[in-house]
């Protein structure tokens, strides 16, 4: 039976520097395998966490707290990011953070962090301070620049080097009135798909604005666009995306959206459960006919019952400020080579379609691949691996993700980050091999409970846990 594990009390937060985590070191000393747990969203079965394992949730360390002039925020590990965002607009300023509120704050934050207002902010690990973490041994330790390797692994790579209890980041105080920004949906009929791509294409990002693509199913398969322009005035809206009008939308529901409801019209992304094996690219380029040939293969896959929720989506955001800073600087490696991430998602619940389903996203990723300008697939890793639900070709899987590291390397992180990856490990590598009885998995949500039956079912296939360094 499974139940829940609280791992972490509140006093690590309140006193970090002398806290530890009791629960870590138990595991490290008795060879149990563990894994963080936050918005629950790796709907992977990869991690090599079995029935005997410990999943460790951390929702209960949730609190958000800002400095006093607002320009920092703390917040705990098991932070989701609709209490960021709730707890910052209640204070005036904005976080960047990213666009589902169900996600958990670090879970994208330490894979990098992709949100709307990266334009004016930069990347999310850009804008991480500090963060208290648990490493293997269970000691809990405030790590920032000082800890130069660790904190280079960290933030790119963050849940394979340790658990993070708190993070401390900052924040933008922003007006009550502009803090929001002008969004909506702009439907086309799909003979517009060849201009709004050359559009999009050509289009150049000022700091305040990104623009999403999707096909998606609303009775039919539709083509949307969903630009977005932080603060500004309509004006400036229609203006920086006049290319995007010009292809001329059937439907506009663009208005001003207050920043603690930008989040909300992404909760159908939110539904836990069901099957989807995802594959994403990130280009540097779009092709046109690449793009139409793709939504043709969505069309002939939404023919197949029960696949309405699938979904090809692609995200364009301003790299202006994350650019300022090299590929270097975090683990993090495409700042300065991608710049639109396209994800494939299909969307059911019959095991059946599984095959159909992997043919449809890989030859999807195969369009994009073929065309994307970029010399090695670059995907940003949280979306590639952690949206899969399962890994139907599991010998692939294994091959590719022998270790997390080599995780990394197939998915083109660079030389230098794989490497200095490498040398971190092997000086924090307790290794924990053995499992125990106690089943404890996070709470009842369905992602926890199919990741736990397909585990039992197909075996332990994967060696990717939260921490490598228990391979
Ligand atoms: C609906 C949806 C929307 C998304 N939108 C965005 C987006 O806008 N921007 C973006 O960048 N990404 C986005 N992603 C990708 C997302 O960042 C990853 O799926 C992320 O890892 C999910 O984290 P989680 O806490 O929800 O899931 P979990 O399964 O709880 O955690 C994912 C991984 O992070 C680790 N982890 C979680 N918390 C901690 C912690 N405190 N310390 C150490 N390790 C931790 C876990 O061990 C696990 O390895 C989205 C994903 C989904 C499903």
């Amino acid at each position: 039976m499974s139940r829940s594990l609280y791992a972490f009390s509140v006093s690590h937060l309140q006193c970090p520097l002398i806290a530890k985590s009791t629960k870590v070191q138990y595991c490290a000393k008795n060879n149990i395998k563990f894994l963080a747990q936050n918005g629950g969203h790796s709907w992977v079965i990869t991690f090599n966490i079995g029935p005997g394992d410990l999943v460790i949730n951390l929702r209960l360390l949730s609190q958000v707290t800002f400095n006093g002039d607002k320009s920092q925020v703390t917040y705990g590990g098991g932070a989701l990011i609709s209490d960021i965002v709730t707890a910052a607009y209640a204070n005036g300023v904005q976080v960047p953070t990213g666009n589902c509120n169900c996600v958990g704050t670090l879970g994208a934050i330490l894979g990098g962090g992709f949100g709307r207002l990266m334009g004016l902010y930069g990347m999310g690990v850009d804008n991480l301070l500090s963060v208290n973490l648990v490493t293997a041994d269970g000691r809990l330790q405030k790590v920032d620049a000082s800890n130069a390797d660790l904190w280079w692994a960290l933030r790119g790579a963050g849940p394979n080097f340790g658990i993070v209890t708190s993070a401390t980041m900052n924040s933008y105080p922003v007006p009550a009135a502009t803090n929001g920004a002008y969004t909506g949906s702009l439907v086309f009929t799909n003979d517009k798909i060849e201009a709004l791509v050359v559009a999009l294409n050509n289009l150049v990002l000022e700091p305040p604005m990104a623009i999403f693509l999707y096909f998606a199913n609303q009775g039919q398969p539709a083509v949307v666009a969903i630009p977005f322009y932080a603060g500004g005035t309509v004006d400036q809206y229609k203006s920086a995306f006049a290319s995007i009008y010009a292809v001329g939308p059937i439907v506009d529901t663009s208005s001003f959206v207050a920043y603690n409801h930008l989040n909300d019209g992404s909760d159908s992304f939110c539904v836990k459960g069901m099957r989807k094996p995802s594959y994403g690219a990130g280009l540097n380029q779009m092709d046109p006919k690449a793009w139409r040939a793709v939504f043709n293969e969505y069309v002939k896959f939404l023919q197949n019952p029960g696949t309405q929720m699938s979904a090809v989506l692609m995200e364009y955001y301003s790299l202006q400020k994350a650019q300022t800073l090299p590929d270097s600087s975090s683990s993090y490696p495409f700042r300065h080579t991608v710049k639109f991430n396209a994800l494939v998602i299909p969307w059911y619940s019959d095991p059946a379609l599984d095959p159909v389903a992997e043919q449809f996203a890989s030859t999807v990723r195969d369009l994009w691949r073929s065309t994307d300008n970029v010399a090695v697939n670059s995907t940003y890793v949280p979306e590639l691996f952690f949206y899969r639900l399962f890994p139907p070709d599991s010998s692939l899987l294994r091959s590719k993700i022998s270790s997390p590291l080599t995780l990394l390397a197939a998915t083109s992180i660079s030389p230098l980050a794989t490497n200095r990856s490498k040398r971190y490990t092997a000086r924090t590598s307790p290794g924990c091999k053995k499992s125990r009885r106690n089943t404890i998995l996070q709470d009842n949500s369905t992602s926890s409970s199919l990741f736990q039956k397909v585990n039992r079912k197909r075996g332990r296939f994967g060696r990717w846990a939260g921490f490598h360094f228990f391979d």
